[in-house]
């Protein structure tokens, strides 16, 4: 017998099937970088439901954009051409190095699209070859094929069988990727930053030999930019700042500010599906995809992404004289994606101290036990990100002497 799952802090959440343990809080309404509880209470938000409100809570763009798409038009099937897809799509391959786009509704779809359209281009083009070389600590999403394709330490065994076909390699290290190149092998894939793995960046001389030897060898570069795709990074896409251009990117998260919407998108001579290979039920519906305009719109104004890389150099350097103050390992990242290097392994209890906080709250994240990780709202101010770090400091104080 497998132990029963605890049950859920409030009544009203018994329903709600077992999966994770969530703190006794339920969110009823947030504005730009703040949340509010069912208490009243606040809280400055440094998670953005996993990096996807890129503008922050109700920003008047997206509210604008669902709420004069909601009385137009909702979803005609995708079985048919719509405008907002259609100028979506335009634009996306307008401000990347990609000819066309194929929307999906959450990050683990797209990954899944992008392995589908590796195979079969495969098929088409190399003998049949299917392998994807993926990473270790990778993350791509929890579909079957997305786990398979993580190397995430436990999801082998997790639901095994797994998916078969995705060898893992050692980020930053072109022999062990070169070592696993074969005649079945069809395509390399990652995140340009592994997020979930605790915010560590490919080098850009590994990005770069990466293109290198899959041009080489015959083989699509895949990059897994639903993490640090739309801004997050500093510029619109995280491939730029390598100079690399790869065959097939994948977004998600940020793309939709907040609602489900994901894209695959791939050169021209990549895209090989035929009538029939790829679909499904709400896969560019209008709704989310005006959304996602409005999202662009706002990301690709002047200044915007420019602000961005400014307001995460301003990040980067207070939390790396928070670390030299409390004789922590430093910080990582890039743009509005970075990570604090704690000396041990109190990142989840300082995410708990840290909601704590009175009067306001302050939401973290601990992708690893000795990791904190930041994902603000790309338009976050810098005094709210000083008000982050006073809140942080107070917190791995404390954290430090209950330890
Ligand atoms: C979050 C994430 C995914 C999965 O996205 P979902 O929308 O949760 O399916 C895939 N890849 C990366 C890099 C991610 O950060």
């Amino acid at each position: 017998m497998i132990a029963k799952a605890p049950c859920a802090p409030a009544d009203q959440a018994s329903a709600l099937m077992w999966i994770t343990s969530r703190p006794d809080i339920v969110f009823t309404s947030g504005q730009g970088s703040w949340l509010t509880d069912q208490t009243g209470k606040r809280y400055l938000d440094f998670v953005q439901g996993w990096a996807v409100n890129c503008l922050g809570h109700c920003h008047p763009a997206v509210t604008r954009a669902l709420t004069d798409q909601a009385s137009t038009l909702v979803n005609p099937s995708p079985a048919f051409y719509n405008p907002p897809a259609m100028e979506l799509a335009r634009r996306l391959t307008a401000c990347s190095a990609f000819d066309r786009v194929f929307f999906a509704n959450s990050g683990a779809e797209a990954n899944e699209g992008a392995i589908k359209l590796a195979r079969k281009w495969g098929r088409k083009h190399r003998q049949g070859a299917f392998e994807i070389i993926t990473f270790e600590n990778a993350f791509h999403g929890r579909t079957l094929a997305a786990m398979s394709a993580s190397g995430k330490p436990g999801w082998d065994t997790l639901y095994a069988p797994q998916v078969p076909g995705f060898p893992k390699a050692r980020l930053n290290d072109i022999d062990s990727v070169r070592a696993l190149v074969g005649p079945h092998t069809v395509a390399v894939m990652l995140e340009p930053i592994q997020g979930e793995a605790g915010v560590i960046p490919a080098d850009d001389d590994f990005l770069r030999a990466l293109r290198t030897l899959t041009a080489e060898e015959g083989l699509l570069l895949m990059v897994d930019e639903v993490q640090t795709g739309m801004g997050r990074v500093g510029t619109l896409f995280a491939y730029e700042q390598a100079g690399i251009v790869p065959d097939v990117m994948t977004l998600g998260k940020g793309i939709g500010g907040g609602v489900p919407l994901s894209a695959l998108l791939a050169r021209e001579a990549v895209c090989c599906f035929e009538a029939g290979d790829q679909g499904g039920t709400y896969n560019g519906n209008p709704l989310m995809t005006a959304v996602g305009l409005a999202v662009l719109e706002e990301l690709t104004a002047p200044d915007f992404l420019a602000e961005v890389a400014a307001k995460g150099e301003y990040l980067s350097a207070r939390l790396l004289e928070l670390s030299r103050e409390l004789g922590l390992r430093g910080e990582r990242g890039r743009g509005l994606l970075r990570a604090l290097l704690l000396a041990d392994d109190r990142a989840a209890r300082c995410v708990e101290l840290a909601r704590e906080l009175e009067p306001a709250g302050l939401l973290l994240n601990a992708p690893r036990p000795d990791i904190l990780r930041f994902m603000p709202a790309l338009t976050i101010s810098r005094e709210e990100i000083d008000l982050m770090i006073d809140g942080l400091r107070d917190v791995l104080l404390r954290a430090g002497k209950a330890a």
